[in-house]
């Protein structure tokens, strides 16, 4: 513990974004650093505590409460406190390969578990962690680490997100031969094509990555969907041991009437889009769903929903509002979701702080409900009809929603974004390699274990867990390669 009395001296701090009339002008990233000496004392507000709640990344109430992949934080912050960034680097590497993604984007379970949280506000575990890498980076440190030997064997991982990574670098590690297949024509998975470039940078700090990566021994092959243009067969034969990293890549759709009108998208066909076009011509090809000058709809108030906002507002659209069907959340923890639990409490992200900021209220509209779409003359959305909801316990004791008579209303739309999650995996594999799934449509594997129903096949990440975060991912990826590595070898020092 660097200073005994850091948390009474300092109070929280965390780096402002770049302003929002500022940053919807461009897609550059909006997160910022703090200062050496500010970060410093930051890292002395940790009081290394007996029982650090923060590197738990235990489930509580179905959500993560410390982080998923135990990050050694009261080490690290001492470390940075005392300006040992080297040290604190190492520290940072053995339990997380891609620090700089987390620093960026995690949601930071971690924080809502901090013992100090209890009364005070929680210390700045997130940016922390993102300036012991990007100072990392700055100073040269992060250099690729070529295995000393290889054990000959190949290994096969299929996806290139958060969990194909993290699997391909530990079992690279390891000394296998290892090669990722990536249907997308750039690896990276939602790190590349789902997370928008303002949140998480593509070349500087995604394909920067990817180049260790491959700089270390880890073969990429892109442009190549295991299913359609390499036969499972032939990877079952050609290598050693498989994981199955493809992410769960089936969105909820919304089939109401007016469903099949142009104008209506499902998210990732307007996310990935606009990054691929920025990323090969600063969108001069024109090849994305453009909001400028349209009134854009989001259905979905999460994660996927406040990118749909962001990229909406720096296209310039003319108005925006996001639908979620859920009650609008508590300002404070309420009684029912106690620390260490993951707060469940009101806030405003980049996307509605932007959207507040040009049209002077956030967008989101709490208990909607879309009952239909209406189209103009030439098949194109014009308007969402949309009732109030109230959620009230059904007979079985579940809430359901209830819808409230008097309140319809009709919403004008030339865009309307579908932001409301994933139903798992796509089915190309599971019938394909025969693959069992489990009641949730994932593919079927333990947690810890992740052995599918195939010998030698694996599965990690949101294919086997079904959408979660990029800490998950990691978490996941790292432990499939540790069991991979036993599988191969009969015995692992993979953590
Ligand atoms: C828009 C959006 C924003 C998000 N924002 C955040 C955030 O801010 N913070 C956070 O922690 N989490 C966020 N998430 C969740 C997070 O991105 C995912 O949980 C994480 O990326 C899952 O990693 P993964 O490796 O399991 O799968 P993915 O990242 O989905 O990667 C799977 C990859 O497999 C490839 N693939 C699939 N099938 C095949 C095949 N047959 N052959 C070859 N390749 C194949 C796909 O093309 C894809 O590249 C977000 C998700 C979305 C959709
Ligand atoms: S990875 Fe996420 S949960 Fe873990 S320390 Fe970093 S911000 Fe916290």
């Amino acid at each position: 513990m660097g200073k005994p009395t850091g948390f009474m001296e300092f109070t929280r701090q965390t780096p402002a974004y770049r302003a929002p009339l500022e940053r919807i002008k461009d897609w550059g990233e909006f997160h910022q650093d703090l200062s050496e000496q500010d970060i410093r004392s930051q890292g002395a507000r940790c009081m290394d505590c007996g029982v650090p709640f923060c590197h738990t990344g235990e489930l509580i109430a179905g959500m993560a409460a410390g982080c998923p992949i135990n990050n050694l934080i009261p080490e690290w912050n001492d470390l940075v406190y005392h300006g040992h960034w080297r040290e604190a680097l190492d520290r940072l590497h053995k339990t997380n390969n891609f620090p700089e993604f987390t620093g960026r984007v995690c949601p930071a379970p971690c924080e809502g578990s901090c013992v100090l949280g209890i009364n005070e506000p929680p210390v700045t575990i997130k940016n922390i962690e993102c300036t012991i890498i990007d100072h990392a980076f700055e100073e040269g440190w992060v250099t690729p680490n070529i295995p000393q030997t290889r054990t000959g064997k190949k290994v096969a991982v299929v996806g290139s997100g958060p969990a194909g990574l993290a699997c391909a670098a530990q079992l690279n590690k390891a000394g296998h031969l290892v090669t990722v297949f990536e249907r997308s024509d750039r690896v990276g998975g939602l790190l590349m094509y789902g997370i928008p470039n303002m949140k998480l940078e593509k070349e500087a700090v995604v394909q920067r990555r990817v180049d260790l990566l491959a700089a270390e021994g880890v073969t990429f092959l892109t442009n190549t969907e295991v299913g359609k243009d390499y036969p499972p067969g032939k990877l079952l034969k050609e290598f050693d041991a498989v994981v199955l990293c493809c992410g769960a890549t089936k969105p909820r759709d919304l089939p109401i009437p007016g469903r099949e009108l142009g104008g209506v998208h499902f998210a990732m066909e307007f996310l990935h889009a606009n990054t691929k076009s920025l990323l090969d011509s600063q969108h001069a090809d024109g090849k994305y769903i453009d909001a400028k000058g349209k009134d854009v709809i989001v259905i979905g108030g999460g994660d996927t929903g406040t990118d749909c906002v962001g990229t909406s507002m720096r296209h310039g659209c003319k108005g925006l509002v996001q639908f979620e069907i859920l009650p609008k959340p508590p300002g404070q923890r309420a009684e029912n979701n106690p620390w260490p639990q993951w707060p469940k409490v009101y806030m405003l992200d980049y996307g509605q702080a932007e959207a507040a900021a040009v049209f002077g209220d956030d967008p989101r509209q709490y208990c909607i409900m879309t009952k239909s779409f209406e189209g103009d003359s030439s098949g194109h959305v014009k308007a969402l009809h949309t009732v109030l909801i109230e959620w009230v316990k059904d007979d079985n004791g579940r809430f359901a929603p209830k819808e409230i008579p008097g309140t319809e209303k009709v919403y004008p739309a030339q865009l309307v974004l579908l932001a409301m999650g994933f139903l798992g995996p796509e089915d190309t594999l599971v019938n394909s390699l025969g693959l069992e799934t489990d009641p949730r449509s994932n593919f079927k594997a333990e947690h810890g274990q992740y052995t599918t129903s195939i010998e030698g096949v694996f599965a990690a990440g949101d294919c086997r867990r079904g959408q979660s975060l990029i800490v998950w991912a990691i978490n996941e990826g790292r432990g499939a390669a540790r069991e991979c590595d036993r599988y191969l070898m009969g015995v692992t020092e993979l953590p």
